[in-house]
C-alpha cells in the first residue's frame, strides 16, 4: 500500500521548483493532486501529463493564492473535480529582495500577499471540507530565513515567520479535529531558479552547510510526504528544518 492511496492534496505554486518536486513524489506515492501556477502554463500542462502517468488523478489550475475569492474558487473547483482535499501543500511564493532602506511599500505588501495571505486564503478554503471528513494534514513553506531572519529579506523573513505562527495557532484550533497543521523550512535548496548563480558562491553557501550541499526538490518533498502521510499521525504545530543542519 502506498503511503499517500486514495487522499488528494492541494499543492500550490507547483509548476517548477519545490511544488513541482512535491507533486511528483506524492504522485509517485498514490496520491491525487491539484496543483497550482500563476503564469506557467505550458509547464503546468507538462506536469500534468507527467503526474497522470503515475496512474493518479492529476489537474492544474491557474489561480493566484494571494486573492482570497479565487483561493475560494480554487477549493470549491477541487472538490468538484476531485471530490475531497485530505491535504493542503501552501507553497506557492516569491521573494523581492532588498534593504530596508530600498524596499518599497509595493514590494512589502505583495511578499506578505502572496507569501502569507495565501496560506490565510487557502486554509480558511479547506477547512469547511477538513472538518466535515474530520481530518487533513496541512503543510505549510516557511524558510530557515523566517525562524532566524536575514539582512536584505526583511519582508520575506516577516513573511515565513507569520506562517510559524499562522500554523501553530491552527494546529492548536484544529487540533480536536484531528486537523494537522505543521511548518517546513527549508534551508539552501538548488532549484532551476539557483542554477543560474554563480558557481563559486554556491560553492560557498554548499561548504558552510554541515551536510557539504544543497538540498534538492526531492529532500523538501519527502519532508511533505511524512507530515502528509500517516506516520505523523501525532505531529501537529511543529517546524522542521530541512536545511542540511544550517541552523544547527
Ligand atoms: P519557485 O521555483 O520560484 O516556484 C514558485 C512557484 O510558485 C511557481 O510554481 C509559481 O508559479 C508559483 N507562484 C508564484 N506566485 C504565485 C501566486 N501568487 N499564486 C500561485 N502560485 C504562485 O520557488 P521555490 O524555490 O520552488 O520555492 C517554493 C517555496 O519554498 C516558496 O514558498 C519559497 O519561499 C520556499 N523556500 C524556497 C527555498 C529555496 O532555496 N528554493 C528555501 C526556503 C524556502 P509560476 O511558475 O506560474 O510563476
Amino acid at each position: 500500500m502506498k503511503l499517500l492511496e486514495g487522499k488528494t492534496a492541494i499543492i500550490t505554486g507547483a509548476s517548477r521548483g519545490i511544488g513541482r518536486g512535491i507533486a511528483t513524489v506524492f504522485a509517485i506515492n498514490g496520491a491525487n493532486v491539484a496543483f497550482t501556477y500563476s503564469s506557467s502554463a505550458e509547464a503546468a500542462q507538462r506536469l500534468e501529463k507527467e503526474l497522470s502517468a503515475e496512474g493518479v488523478k492529476a489537474k492544474g489550475y491557474q489561480s493566484d493564492a494571494s486573492d482570497f475569492n479565487q483561493s475560494q474558487a480554487l477549493v470549491d473547483a477541487v472538490v468538484a473535480d476531485f471530490g475531497t482535499v485530505d491535504i493542503l501543500i501552501n507553497n506557492a511564493g516569491i521573494t523581492k529582495d532588498n534593504l530596508l532602506m530600498r524596499i518599497s511599500e509595493e514590494d512589502f505588501d505583495k511578499v506578505i500577499a502572496v507569501n502569507l495571505k495565501s496560506v490565510f486564503n487557502l486554509t480558511k478554503a479547506v477547512q469547511r471540507t477538513m472538518l466535515k471528513q474530520r481530518s487533513g494534514s496541512i503543510i505549510n513553506m516557511s524558510s530557515v530565513v523566517g525562524v532566524k531572519g536575514n539582512a536584505g529579506q526583511s519582508n520575506y523573513a516577516a513573511s515565513k515567520a507569520g506562517i510559524i505562527g499562522f500554523s501553530k495557532s491552527i494546529a492548536l484550533e484544529l487540533g480536536s479535529r484531528n486537523i494537522r497543521c505543521n511548518v517546513i523550512a527549508p534551508g539552501f535548496i538548488e532549484t532551476e531558479m539557483t542554477a543560474k548563480l554563480d558557481e563559486k558562491t554556491v560553492q560557498g553557501w554548499r561548504d558552510a552547510i554541515p551536510l557539504k550541499r544543497g538540498g534538492s526538490p526531492v529532500d523538501v518533498a519527502n519532508a511533505c510526504l511524512f507530515l502528509a502521510s500517516n506516520l505523523s499521525a501525532y505531529i501537529t504545530g511543529q517546524v522542521i528544518n530541512v536545511d542540511g543542519g544550517m541552523l544547527t
